[in-house]
């Protein structure tokens, strides 16, 4: 019986110790890579192995794997960026990993909107949206859909009689995709967001009123793109009772008068809107029964023809909008307190000075800005006859 407790007792102190020898080597190999041991490590490297082996000890990849999970967590708000594409419409909306091309700028806008993809590493679109078959909307599509693949395609129609809708369509069949035509009220997730389409609610005529409409939330803020649609569409979408409030609109239409009407924009209350519209356009965008309208309803307007590319950001609770330049000047002012109020633009060749709403304002190279009339005075600078005289 001794014996046998002896044994027994030898035989347990070998197995605890044949245990510990076997996880010693274990606990090093996880802990740090052979060539790199733990005395001579600089202090700023020991730190990532000390990290790694509590996830997981049989990856040798976890240390590399650590760094995309962190920014996972910067990642995971929500951005809507308006591309500055002139007399045109463009939005890149990101949620955590995934992204949806809204629209993509005239087909001079090709290389652009390719360079914003690939300077952002985005190889994949999980949605390419064009709103309507107009070039201003679906003339750079191609451009991106060069940069990166996609999942879907949505139009509001599969062909047009128009070239550049033809080679969006040309595009999308090389990736051996077909163009998708979203149903009213269909919604899909983007990420931890969800769109939904709005519209357009019935068949029309004039393109622009075909123009597919999402309203975007996330967490508690909402987006509403709404492309060229006009004045008749948006009547219906608000007599269909559709939810259109948003904390940020992108202006109908470039903020042509026929687009924005007052029964819609009380519906959608923004605290925010994006123009999306070139300087010194020949339509007269925005026009100032737009801008009136956006004031009365004390909407904030930002304007890619004043403020280069415009971005949009939500954390779920809010959204907070910056712009590549020209940040705190005044987008949307009144006839007379413009004068008071806005920056001026002036020419650098010509030495003319301008409203940010003059209709004749320089190239964007040529572009000087001042913060008040003196200053301008004072750099030598004339008043504009058209907007100053
Ligand atoms: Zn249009
Ligand atoms: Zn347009």
């Amino acid at each position: 019986m001794n014996h046998r407790k002896r044994a027994l007792a030898l035989l347990l102190c070998a197995l605890l110790l044949a245990l510990l020898c076997a996880c010693a080597p274990v606990a090093d190999a996880a802990g740090t890579t052979a060539p790199v041991p733990a005395g001579p490590d600089t202090a700023a490297e020991s730190d990532i192995p000390d990290a790694a082996p509590p996830e997981a000890g049989d990856d040798a990849g976890q240390p590399d794997a650590a760094a995309p999970e962190a920014s996972d967590d910067a990642e995971a708000a929500f951005s809507i960026l308006f591309l500055d594409v002139g007399q045109a419409d463009s939005m890149l909306v990101t949620c955590g990993d995934a992204h949806m091309l809204v629209d993509g700028g005239n087909v001079e806008d090709s290389s652009l909107v390719y360079s914003a993809l690939t300077a952002r590493g985005i190889d994949y679109l999980d949605y390419v949206v064009c709103t309507h078959a107009h070039e201003d909307h679906v003339g750079g599509l191609p451009g991106a859909l060069q940069a990166a693949r996609a999942g879907v395609a949505l139009a509001p129609v599969t062909e047009a009689d128009n070239g550049p809708f033809t080679d969006f369509a040309e595009a999308v069949a090389a990736q051996g995709l077909s163009i998708t035509v979203p149903a009213p009220d269909e919604t899909f997730a983007l990420g931890d967001a969800q769109v939904q389409v709005l519209g357009p609610r019935q068949d029309y005529d004039d393109p622009n009123d075909t123009s597919l409409v999402l309203r975007i939330t996330y967490g508690e803020t909402s987006f509403l793109l709404t492309g060229d649609m006009e004045s008749g569409a948006e009547r219906d979408l608000v007599d269909a009772g559709c939810d259109l409030s948003a904390d940020l609109l992108k202006v109908g239409h470039h903020g042509s008068s026929s687009s924005t009407s007052y029964v819609f924009l009380n519906a959608v209350m923004p605290q925010y809107a994006v123009i999306q519209v070139g300087a010194g356009n020949d339509y007269g965008h925005p026009t100032e029964e737009v801008l009136s309208r956006l004031r009365d309803a004390g909407v904030t307007v930002y304007r890619t023809d004043l403020q280069g590319d415009i971005l949009a950001v939500s954390d779920g609770q809010a959204v907070t909008v910056t712009t590549d330049r020209n940040a705190g000047i005044q987008t949307n002012p009144t006839e007379t307190e413009g004068a008071e109020e806005a920056g001026y633009i002036g020419n650098r060749n010509s030495h003319v000075f301008h409203r940010p709403t003059c209709s004749s304002l320089p190239a964007e190279q040529n572009r000087v800005f001042f913060a008040d009339r003196a200053a301008a005075t004072a750099a030598g600078y004339t008043p504009c006859s058209r907007c100053l005289g």
